[in-house]
């Protein structure tokens, strides 16, 4: 396998990494490999995808769909296939991953490592949910586990971090679909109240909130709730995607601006709501049609704060709402989304809640709040996402996730030396039991 050395981030472009990456194209070359770190497209946003004086496989070039049955939607899949290329091969066939998170360049092992969840989540929880079994390098040698034949090792995988060993490919049971369209019914929320209630009350396949994480005083936690059907109706074709070139100048997210834009955005669905058809894309990987979006940034980058809260902890969502609201730095992507029971990966995000997800210029003051926000989530009885963080503290992060203890035992059997280990991992302590 061919090595170069290369400098390279996760999506929020703040933490750089070197070392050495190669990205072979056959399974083949991965037989012989020692336990190496495997990373996707680099879709999280923190340091989960960065191995820093170290060795690291870029799986994007193995990207193979191996089989697929169209009387059962079971695919099977190598790791690097993008998550989105799934969509747009199977939609129009009737099936349709089951569960997409919100970028469709996220691969089939990311979206396994991180159990990714997506607007369904209420109704079908996490990806891992849906994989009927993985193929990993598992010390040295291809084994394929399932939820029943190793239901720790199983457990350990989806949401694992790639600690358990690198994800060689997957089958997946994906979801039938009716039609290649989304019939989008847009509501208003005037403020965190009517925002929850919303989310509560919608029985949609698919529900998701914008919210504008501006607004402040009667107008906190407004926003706009989208729910998604499958439809037969035709939809608009989208242009062609466009890209940002440069990485913007730092005024171009500053407070004036952002506010003025939320404001557009929240006035553009009329006081009654309104329906809409959109292609799949469009509903479930709208950033993606802005290539490199993050340079919008500029070159210091950006930080996704993402927690989720348990649904009796309203007033603690306030208050992290009013922190952000007050501090004038969210920028427009932000969303409040309803999250369903906890899944069965042990190191998995999503437990029953409300989690919000809001992006920050990296500034000195967005750390400490965002260092602040984390803290209170957690005595909260919520957790962060580790898809997106670079600032949590280590020791609280392993009280967040209750299946951790269980979980680094089962990576440690798997990968005694720990040779798998990230940049993430090291920087939480995630692999030792305290
Ligand atoms: C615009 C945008 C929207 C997003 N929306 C959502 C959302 O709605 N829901 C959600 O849950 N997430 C969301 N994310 C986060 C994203 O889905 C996850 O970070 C996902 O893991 C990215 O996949 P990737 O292939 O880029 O993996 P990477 O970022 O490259 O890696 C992520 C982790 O997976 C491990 N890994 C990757 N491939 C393998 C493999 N083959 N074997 C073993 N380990 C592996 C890496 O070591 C790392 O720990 C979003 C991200 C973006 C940029």
């Amino acid at each position: 396998m061919r090595w170069k050395s290369d400098r390279y981030t996760g999506w929020g472009r703040v933490i750089e990494a070197e070392g050495d990456l190669a990205r072979p194209e056959r399974l083949s070359a991965l037989r012989d490999l020692p336990p190496t770190p495997a990373i996707g497209a680099r879709r999280s946003y923190g340091d989960a995808c960065l191995n820093s004086d170290g060795r690291a496989v870029d799986m994007t070039r193995l990207d193979r769909v191996l089989s697929f049955d169209p009387a059962t939607g079971v695919v099977e899949a190598e790791a690097g296939v993008p998550i989105g290329e799934l969509a747009r091969l199977f939609v129009p066939r009737g099936w349709i991953p089951a569960v997409m998170p919100g970028t469709g360049f996220a691969t089939v092992g990311g979206c396994i490592a991180m159990d990714v969840h997506g607007k369904n989540h209420h109704r079908d929880g996490a990806f891992g949910a849906h994989v009927l079994s993985i193929t990993l390098v598992h010390q040295g040698k291809f084994k394929t586990i399932t939820p029943d034949k190793n239901p720790t090792l199983f457990r350990a995988t989806t949401g694992g971090m790639g600690q358990t060993g690198m994800i060689v490919s997957a089958r997946l049971q994906m979801a039938a679909c009716s039609g290649e369209t989304m019939k989008v019914r847009e509501s208003r929320a005037g403020d965190l109240d009517e925002h929850l209630a919303l989310l509560d009350a919608s029985d949609a396949t698919y529900t998701v909130g914008w919210i504008d994480a501006a607004a402040k005083g009667a107008a906190l936690g407004r926003g706009i709730i989208e729910e998604g059907e499958h439809s037969l109706d035709p939809a608009p074709r989208p242009g062609k995607p466009k890209s940002v070139p440069f990485n913007a100048p730092h005024f171009a997210l500053s407070k004036p601006i952002v506010k003025a834009f939320n404001a557009r955005y929240y006035g553009r669905v009329p006081e009654g709501g309104r329906t809409r058809f959109r292609t799949v894309e469009d509903f479930f990987f709208p950033l993606d049609r802005v290539l490199n979006w993050n340079r919008l940034y500029g070159k210091r980058g950006f930080h996704q704060f993402q927690c989720v809260l348990p649904t009796g902890e309203v007033a603690v969502l306030r208050e992290l709402l009013e922190v952000i609201a007050r501090s004038g730095l969210a920028s427009p992507l932000a969303v409040l989304k309803r999250l369903g029971p906890q899944g069965d990966g042990l190191m998995s995000f999503p437990m029953e809640g409300y989690t919000l997800a809001v992006d920050f210029p990296n500034r000195d003051r967005a750390l400490d709040m965002i260092r602040f926000l984390g803290t209170k989530a957690g005595q909260a009885g919520g957790r962060v996402y580790l898809a997106k963080d670079s600032l949590a503290d280590g020791a609280i992060v392993r009280q967040m996730y209750p299946g951790h203890a269980k979980w680094a035992a089962e990576a440690a059997k798997a990968d005694p030396k720990r040779q798998l280990e990230t940049d993430l991992t090291r920087r939480l302590g995630l692999r030792s039991v305290s």
